[in-house]
């Protein structure tokens, strides 16, 4: 048997709990329910629920049988109400395929609704005298701080090495003990918050606790990466140095404000800007892309791909746009009816209109 087990099973038998309602009396059926129950949900508060529920639904037949509003109800309050429904449902399979006898393997037992490796593992186990591994909540913490493992154990590569490791230390005797010991060690010392390493049984060999890193495992679970969004904005420059922006729809980002034009890709800007104008670009000026700047939203990121044009020629505002003169804008433009918002990052490209333009130049200009 190895240490970890060892010292875990000696530590269960001194200190570990064995008045649970489901410890006695053990069935796969009474073992199946409390599994289940215990999912997401703490043992002080199932214990009550456990009990009714026995009390109301003692045998699998008395579970099939009853209707699932019957069943339902004595799941109010505990929430997951799904965990009640397919504990129903699986106890009418059960009826119907197993003709009432709770299956005894692992590949019947994990096919049932609301079963997964874990609870049928526990189960096997602790129930069925099998030996099988479990990895539920508690034990992925556990085994997370006592391999000190990098990454968060619902990664599905992290949870594979969890898996090896639940397996290679559940031992070749007493698993059942060693199933309810590992949930206990989880439970009661190798708690979320403020586990109490120095009662444990396995301090000496957990890798977290000897290097004093108890608090960076489990990893949390990595925020979810923003989406990344892509616009092409057009910064048009008349020959008085004005710039154009228009009004943008109420709805959607930067409602109402006042933008530069948007476009999906530069060429859709080339070819939009050709038939707006008067006088084509083609035969008067340069079309320079800036360096992209980035602004985050909070639910995704915004990429903007700056287009640069100078006219050459005085135009009529194209697009539903007017010509904004740099200086008012800087000062807070009030040029139409309403006072002009402008959105962050199009107030920053206006204040890059005139500088260096080695520093805002991206590509070089490509002749339309
Ligand atoms: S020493 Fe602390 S962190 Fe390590 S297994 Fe025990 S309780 Fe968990």
């Amino acid at each position: 048997m190895n240490l970890f087990s060892q010292s875990l099973l000696a530590w269960f038998d001194q200190s570990g709990r064995h008045d649970l309602p489901w410890q006695s009396h053990i069935t796969p059926y009474r073992v199946w329910v409390s599994e289940i129950m215990l999912q997401q949900t703490q043992v002080k508060t199932v214990i009550p629920y456990y009990l009714a529920f026995m009390a109301r639904f003692p045998t699998l037949a008395d579970l099939a049988h009853a209707s699932q509003e019957a069943v339902l109800a004595h799941w109010s309050g505990l929430g997951y109400y799904a965990r009640g429904r397919n504990l129903h449902k699986a106890a009418q399979l059960i009826m119907q395929q197993h003709n009432g006898e709770f299956p005894q393997t692992f590949a019947d037992i994990v096919a049932l609704p609301g079963i997964g490796r874990s609870t049928a593992g526990a189960i096997l186990a602790i129930a069925l005298k099998q030996r099988y591994a479990i990895l539920d909540g508690n034990v992925k913490r556990v085994l997370s701080r006592y391999y000190a493992l990098p990454g968060w154990p619902g990664e599905k590569v992290i949870e594979t090495d969890l898996w090896l490791k639940a397996d290679a230390l559940t031992p070749q005797a007493r698993f059942a003990d060693y199933t309810q010991a590992i949930m206990d060690l989880g439970a009661t010392l190798c708690t979320r918050t403020r586990p109490k390493c120095a009662q444990c049984p396995v301090a000496s060999t957990c890798q977290a606790w000897s290097t004093q890193s108890v608090a960076q495992f489990p990893q949390a679970k990595p925020k979810k990466l923003k989406p990344i969004k892509q616009t092409v904005m057009l910064i048009l420059e008349n020959v008085h140095g004005q710039v154009l922006l228009e009004q943008r729809p109420q709805q959607g980002i930067w409602g109402g404000l006042w933008s530069f034009p948007e476009h999906e890709s530069v060429a859709a800007c080339k070819a939009s800007l050709n038939m707006a104008l008067q006088t084509p670009p083609a035969e008067q000026q340069s079309l320079i892309e800036w360096h992209a700047i980035r602004h985050t939203f909070s639910h995704y990121h915004l990429d903007i791909q700056p287009v640069y044009v100078r006219l050459v020629e005085q135009q009529a505002a194209p697009y539903n746009g007017v010509w904004v003169n740099q200086h008012d804008l800087q000062n807070g433009f009030t040029g139409c009816d309403n006072p002009l918002g402008i959105p962050a990052p199009v107030t920053k490209l206006i204040s890059l209109i005139n500088v260096d333009a080695s520093s805002t130049i991206k590509t070089n200009t490509s002749k339309e």
